[in-house]
């Protein structure tokens, strides 16, 4: 079994891990930046009902525009997820979560070539 150890610039396949992690967590990033839009958005909600600061009119407005933008991040944020399954793997270069049988998002290897995730070098060598 490999142990683990944080990867060093001159690991073969730390150029290609750093590319896959960057691109990973650009999509966190957009499923955080999701959240905390539809959190607020209901926190904004909750208190218009309680309050009814603005007249209705206007609220439904806001409401409108809010309820586009949300569905425009949700789709970007769900465009960006779905990216991640093509991101290369670093030994064999085709997706490292898409195989032949399927994806799979959370595979610990790579579902063409079998290279474990975050492998510093081929461990077959
Ligand atoms: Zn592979």
């Amino acid at each position: 079994m490999a142990t683990w150890r944080k990867l060093r610039r001159d690991d073969p396949y730390y150029k290609g891990w750093s590319e896959y992690r960057e691109a990973t967590r650009e999509a966190y990033r957009g499923m955080k930046r999701l959240g905390a839009f539809l959190g607020a958005a209901i926190v904004l909600l909750m208190l218009n009902e309680k309050f009814q600061p603005v007249p209705t009119a206007v609220a439904g407005l806001v409401a409108a525009v809010l309820s586009a933008l949300g569905s425009r991040m949700l789709g970007e944020a769900a465009a960006t997820s779905k990216d991640t399954l093509e991101l290369p793997c670093p030994r064999c270069g085709l997706p490292f979560l898409r195989g032949p049988a399927g994806e799979n998002g959370f595979a610990r290897r790579c579902l063409n070539c079998g290279l474990p995730k975050w492998a510093p070098r081929d461990p077959d060598t």
